[in-house]
């Protein structure tokens, strides 16, 4: 059994004190691929460096996180179309819009997001989506660059059912992660009825830990008890959703 972490910041500063050791027990809870967002530049360096230490393993995207759109914004883009250009990457992401931390930035947080989009086309890449109460932005600009091309995952995803079929109307898969197993998470009412075909696995960690560890520090291995929160609310076994969303998540990274 393989398992696809599809989001993980394995380079985090959370894992400082046990990083190899961390992957090593996700490994050998047959977590095998993992593929790594960018948040920006000052993160580079340290991917890179996972990348060597797990080249079969670990796989990088490039882009700027929404958070991180700041003063220096169009210097932290240019590194990463510098870094698109010089060499390869499994995605642009994570980018998008984040309305709870800061609002002020709603503008450069739209135009840093359409000129990634821009990128990805560019390099027949997929997009990974960050969207935090910023639904409707997200749609506004999807709507706007929607084409053939246009393709990826919405990262955490955490919205309705409806906005589940439109994020996959948009060449979208759903990122599903600790937030199934909440209580308030809502999302488990209803992605059942989401064909496992649109759906993809992810830790996002070192955040959003799931049920029992929920609010304590994420790894990669605990990607197992979405497994099986998955299995149970699909009524499928644990081996065949760990290999459909495998399989798709091959489709979309081409690895
Ligand atoms: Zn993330």
């Amino acid at each position: 059994m393989i398992i696809t972490d599809t989001h993980t910041h394995l380079y985090s500063e959370a894992f400082d004190t046990d990083r190899i050791e961390m992957i090593n027990r996700a490994i050998d809870a047959n977590v095998k691929r993992f593929f790594i967002p960018a948040i920006d530049s000052s993160y580079t360096e340290s991917m890179f460096q996972l990348e060597k230490a797990f080249p079969d393993n670990v796989f990088l995207m490039m882009g700027l996180h929404p958070t991180h759109v700041k003063e220096n914004y169009l210097e932290e883009l240019k590194h990463v179309e510098k870094q698109l250009a010089k060499r390869k990457f499994y995605a642009v992401g994570e980018i998008g819009i984040d309305l709870y931390w800061d609002k002020t930035t709603l503008d450069i947080q739209i135009e840093a997001f359409k000129y990634q989009i821009n990128l990805a086309k560019n390099y027949k890449l997929p997009i990974v989506i960050h969207c935090r109460e910023a639904f409707d932005e997200i749609f506004e600009v999807l709507e706007q660059e929607k084409s053939e091309d246009l393709f990826g995952i919405f990262h955490c995803f955490t919205g309705s059912l409806e906005q589940a079929h439109q994020a996959i109307s948009y060449n979208m898969k759903l990122g599903i992660g600790g937030v199934v197993t909440f209580k308030n998470g809502k999302i488990d009412q209803f992605i059942n009825q989401i064909d496992l075909k649109h759906i993809v696995l992810e830790t996002d960690s070192p955040y959003l830990a799931p049920k029992p560890y929920r609010g304590k520090r994420n790894e990669s291995s605990y990607i197992n008890m979405v497994l099986e929160k998955l299995s149970e609310l699909y009524g499928e076994s644990v081996q065949d959703i760990a290999s459909i969303t495998t399989e798709n998540s091959k489709a979309i990274f081409g690895i």
